[in-house]
């Protein structure tokens, strides 16, 4: 009897990887999934967070495909590894601080590292010819097969036909005249696939949840990279960047303030780490302090939360200045900052 090939199937929740791992599954290779998790991606925590996001669905979609698929998926926290990935990527950014190339490159080796610790044959992704412009192009595909090590253990099911056989191929371990030749960036042959094989429900976005990619929370990221001084970030800050308005009055300084109570209650998380006011008698935002202040930068901080709190149009309001911990807690009496006296570039 021949035996039980096994391959691990990078799952990022989305329908590309979904699909991949079922068309194998399909040819009786029995296929686990491995989610990392690198800080950047957590969808499900904003939608926890923000009131309006709350209808979205809350739940886990690598975990959640890996339900429908009846396969075990491993969760893996790379996210120490992968700042070398964000910080030095040795193929450059794509539109905003997104490191795709070298992304995939990195991920694609820990999935063989994995596999080969595991006893496993090969590693499946949903990766797709043509469908991004510097990770997924004809040329770049193979950069990813030959930096990450994996070689001709790695199959791409969607567009394997446009690519030479892979080992699980030659093999025939699978059968490559099941598998596809998708390409470009239409999502419909993705979707036809889907129907064929009776999966109703999917994650809709093709991008992925990646906050790298998004414009905003990059120039956020860069923004802290240049206020710092060094390219660097921990956990907390990468969280930080997706809650809040972000402020910068002056260089040294920076505002994190809640726009809602999901967000209040959030940044309450982090009030050993900053300084933080909160104004008094007036329902307000949670301000988070980042960087270095003296009085007068207290003072204009004060002047903002109380500008984005109910008593905006008051003479005066009082706002509590706690330091981190609350162990100092001074209260100032403040005119709320008007809002043509917020400047644009303050905006971060
Ligand atoms: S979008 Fe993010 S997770 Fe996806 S390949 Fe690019 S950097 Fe990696």
């Amino acid at each position: 009897m021949s035996k039980q090939r096994k391959a691990v199937a990078l799952v990022s929740g989305g329908l590309d990887s979904m699909l991949a791992a079922k068309v194998v599954q399909e040819q009786g290779i029995q296929v686990e999934g491995i989610n990392f998790f690198t800080g950047f991606c957590v969808e499900g925590h904003t939608h926890a967070i923000r009131e309006k996001d709350r209808s979205r669905p809350k739940r886990n979609n690598a975990l959640w495909v890996a339900e429908q698929l009846g396969m075990k998926l491993h969760i893996i926290d790379i996210s120490a590894d992968y700042k070398d990935v964000v910080l030095n990527p040795k193929h450059g950014y794509g539109a905003n601080l997104n490191p795709c190339l070298d992304c995939k490159i990195f991920m694609v080796h820990k999935a063989l590292e994995w596999m080969e610790a595991n006893g496993f044959d090969f590693i499946i992704t949903g990766e797709v010819v043509g469908q991004r412009p510097k990770s997924q192009r004809a040329d770049t595909m193979p950069v990813v097969a030959r930096e990450s090590g994996a070689e001709d253990r790695l199959l791409r099911p969607l567009c394997a036909k446009n690519l030479p056989p892979t080992l699980p191929e030659r093999e025939g371990w699978v059968d490559r005249e099941r598998l596809h030749d998708f390409s470009g960036r239409s999502r419909k042959p993705q979707m036809a696939l889907a129907a064929a094989l009776g999966l109703e429900e999917y994650a809709q976005p093709a991008g992925g949840c990646c906050f790298l990619t998004d414009e905003h929370y990059s120039a956020k990221l860069a923004d802290l990279w240049r206020a710092r001084g060094e390219r660097d970030y921990d956990l907390d800050d990468i969280m930080l960047l997706k809650v809040g308005r972000h402020l910068r009055p002056r260089p040294h300084f920076k505002l994190i303030i809640g726009r809602e109570e999901g967000e209040n209650n959030f940044l309450e998380g982090y009030r050993r780490r900053f300084i933080h006011l909160r104004t008094l008698g007036h329902t307000g935002p949670l301000v988070l302090v980042d960087g270095r202040v003296d009085r007068d930068d207290l003072e204009l901080a004060a002047r903002i939360a109380a500008r984005y709190g109910q008593g905006r149009s008051a003479a005066a309001v009082e706002v509590q200045v706690e330091d981190p911990g609350g162990v100092l807690s001074t209260i100032l009496t403040v005119a709320p900052l008007p809002p043509h006296e917020v400047a644009e570039s303050w905006h971060v």
